[in-house]
């Protein structure tokens, strides 16, 4: 028998994945996007500004001084829930204009401040703070992914796995041509591509703060609902930070063969960053076939039917570790 197993493209092989940020991670989140979170069981990802953590926003014309930025303990709370955090910078300004305090000391600050190490940058302001200097820097302090302003998907098979497109939901946007909130954007196109959606916003409230880069409430909820509702079982609802390390995990993981039914796995360059190093695999189960069992390091390990013919199983994975498939008929 051709006994083979796989790594899934997304994690408990689920068809498309699901993320949504909230740049300059306000406090006043907590008035009506926190509350929709919590009802659909989706987590949200922070992008915070390093240098003004606690602080009411002060930044330059920015549409939204006056609020609030979250401090640490509201940022730990978020965390606890299974939220992220990712770097918007220091000052929110151009970063190649400091890059050791506006990419290497925000990220160590804010890695204090919320006692999770942050692998996500979010360039501010435009995607000018995405360019290659900014993109090689952020590789040197020891970020895995860079989030930009670009309306488009994230593809499973993407070579890139640093920069990472996001999807602006807005009330209006001007520029060449003029567009309108649209609570099923990208859905149909992550659904037939296997792909990853990262909504962007900042903090929908009655009004949206500013029409370009936010919606209101009622459309956040709305946004919110058709994904549950269009995602249902399908999709990965995820926080950034796990589906970057899925795709690390799966890029760097290498199945060897050893024997009928025996496989080893090998991590080769594995960034050391990677937090969660969870990977799903598959085990083909042709149709002759009645019972799977998989041993991982020797012991029974339970697999769940995931779609026809195929079984799966998600677990922490190490360099050496040995997944051994047995397949047959009852006895
Ligand atoms: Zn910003």
């Amino acid at each position: 028998m051709n006994l083979t197993i796989s790594t899934a493209t997304w994690k408990y092989d689920k068809d498309w994945v699901y993320s949504i940020t909230y740049d300059e991670a306000l406090s006043e989140l907590h008035r009506f996007v926190i509350p929709v979170h919590l009802e659909l069981g989706i987590p949200g990802h922070l992008e915070a500004v390093a240098g003004h953590i606690g602080k009411v926003r002060a930044l330059g014309e920015s549409s939204y001084n006056g609020l609030h930025h979250m401090g640490p303990a509201e940022m730990r709370e978020m965390i606890a829930i299974g939220w992220g955090v990712g770097c918007h910078s220091w000052s929110h300004g151009m970063v190649m204009d400091d890059p050791d305090l506006e990419l290497r000391r925000a990220k160590e600050v804010l890695g204090e401040a919320t006692g999770v190490p942050v692998t996500l940058f979010t360039a501010p302001g435009s995607n000018a703070n995405l360019m290659p200097p900014v993109l090689e820097k952020i590789v040197e302090y020891g970020y895995l992914a860079g989030l930009g302003i670009t309306d488009d998907l994230n593809y499973s098979d993407a070579d890139d796995l640093v920069w990472t497109n996001r999807v602006p939901i807005h009330e209006s946007y001007g520029g060449y041509f003029e567009s309108a909130f649209e609570p099923y954007k990208r859905i149909r196109q992550a659904q037939e591509r296997r792909g990853w959606i990262v909504d962007y916003c900042h903090c929908p409230l009655e009004e949206a703060v500013h029409e370009c880069k936010d919606v209101t409430a009622a459309h956040h909820r709305e946004r919110l609902e058709t994904i549950a509702r269009e995602g249902g079982a399908a999709c990965w609802y995820a926080n950034p930070d796990d589906v970057i390390d899925y795709r690390y995990m799966r890029r760097h993981t290498r199945v060897e063969p050893d024997g009928l039914g025996v496989f080893i796995l090998r991590l080769e360059s594995l960034p050391q960053e990677v937090k969660s190093r969870d990977l799903t695999f598959l085990l083909q189960t042709p149709a002759t076939v009645s019972v799977t069992q998989a041993l991982v390091d020797g012991s029974p390990v339970p697999t769940i039917p995931s779609r026809a013919g195929v079984q799966s199983f998600t677990l922490p994975v190490h360099d050496g570790m040995k997944i051994t498939v047995k397949q047959g008929m009852p006895k």
